[in-house]
């Protein structure tokens, strides 16, 4: 393909979400990848379909998505292994239990199905989690899939639409038109590309992408390291999700670094235990005191993990923006948009994102309105 409608910066799950709705379209599509598909923050994470993140623009979201997921599950080749899962929180000490419970309130309002439970009832549903809690809640309407796998069967499906996915290749820079009003082309490592349309899915590096056509886009890569353990059988937990209640405060800016334990079984049987939160650039590498961190507060609600073997750990980079919202936007310069910032919910929100994306270029009715979205809230802090 020469010259495609749209070039889209980025194979993760953003990138790969809006190839295939823009290609269902019929439009010409070309995805540039600076590693292979599916390299970064979309191959390091679990696979949850969180469906209570507030505030409520996340919750409808997430909730339009996993209905796209369930879609996409009948229409895709690969079965990506997506579950109805729910999930469950701990609540450790009262006072999280009293959090839990204003927090379940809010959820109602925003239309989140939610239940409390007491210690005993957490207990009855959890033999294997710890005496020592407080209660919990549960989330009926979470789910679950293999990220990776879910990636490549929309990468498959866009090759079969036609799409063109040009694996390490670079975007090193964007021509604009001489009034620096729209897009001319995209350059790259290996040449450069004529296109019309450009969707900067470029995660954690988004950031470098939006200064390419001199757009603010403040995203910054939050670090998290997971360990994967060996293959156990399901009622070691039985809700397939569980995370501490303190995950939402995790997820606060002013935490440099913050651990909350997130227990999460895979449908092939193995545990991946997280989650972590650090500001630590692009690098990599896994953080051992972490690693030590997310193994013991996830002991500590399950006694019975301490003797599993785990099989490896490793890092990836969630693209933070400052307000925890994401961005699904057009911007100023004609042709360009911006599909980025989904910090922890990336996997959630892929299809919506890439559902929208498409609505917003074939100026199609949009399933949710976007202009919280937009990426000129950033503009003035330029
Ligand atoms: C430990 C951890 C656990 C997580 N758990 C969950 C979870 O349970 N549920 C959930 O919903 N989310 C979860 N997330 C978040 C989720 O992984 C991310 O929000 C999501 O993967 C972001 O997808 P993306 O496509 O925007 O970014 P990425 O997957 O990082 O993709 C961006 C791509 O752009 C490419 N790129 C960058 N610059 C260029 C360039 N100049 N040229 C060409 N290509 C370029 C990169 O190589 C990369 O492949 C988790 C994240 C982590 C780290």
């Amino acid at each position: 393909m020469t010259n495609p409608d749209v070039v889209v910066i980025g194979g993760g799950i953003i990138g790969c979400c809006c190839a295939y709705y823009l290609a269902k379209q019929r439009l010409k599509v070309a995805i540039v990848e600076k590693g292979s598909i599916c390299s970064e923050a979309s191959k390091s994470c679990q696979g949850h379909l969180f469906l209570w993140e507030l505030p409520a623009i996340n919750i409808k979201l997430a909730k339009a998505s996993k209905k796209l997921y369930e879609q996409l599950y009948n229409e895709l080749d690969i079965d990506f292994e997506l579950r109805n899962t729910g999930s469950m929180s701990i609540a450790e000490k009262p006072q999280d239990l009293e959090t839990l419970q204003q927090t379940l309130n809010e959820l109602r309002q925003a239309g989140v199905e939610c239940q409390m439970l007491s210690a005993k009832e957490f207990i009855k549903t959890e033999p294997n989690v710890t005496r020592d809690i407080s209660g919990g809640a549960s989330f009926p309407e979470d789910g679950q899939l293999n990220p990776l796998l879910t990636t490549i069967a929309l990468t498959q499906a866009v090759k079969k639409l036609g799409a063109d996915i040009r694996h390490f290749t670079e975007v090193t820079g964007i021509e604009l038109s001489a009034d620096k009003s729209s897009i001319v082309a995209v350059e790259t490592t290996k040449g450069k590309i004529g296109t019309k349309y450009v969707i900067n899915a470029a995660g954690a590096w988004s950031g470098q992408i939006g200064r390419m056509v001199g757009i603010n886009i403040p995203v910054v890569p939050r670090r998290g390291n997971l360990i994967v353990t060996e293959q156990v059988p399901d009622n070691i937990i039985n809700c397939q999700i569980i995370i501490a209640s303190g995950y939402l405060d995790s997820l606060k800016r002013e935490n440099k670094t913050a651990v909350a334990a997130n227990v999460q079984q895979t449908r092939e049987g193995n545990l991946l235990l997280g989650s972590s939160r650090e500001f630590a650039g692009f690098d990599k590498n896994v953080n051992p005191e972490v690693i030590s961190l997310i193994v013991k507060r996830c002991i500590r609600f399950f006694p019975v993990l301490a003797d599993l073997h785990t099989i490896r750990s490793w890092a990836g980079l969630r693209p933070y923006s400052p307000d925890m919202l994401p961005i699904i936007s057009s911007s100023p310069i004609e042709g360009f948009y911006v599909a980025s910032g989904h910090e922890g919910v990336g996997i959630t929100m892929g299809p919506i994102t890439g559902k929208l994306i498409t609505q917003l270029i074939t100026k199609q009715q949009l399933d949710l309105p976007v202009d919280q979205l937009s990426v000129e809230r950033f503009a003035e802090k330029q």
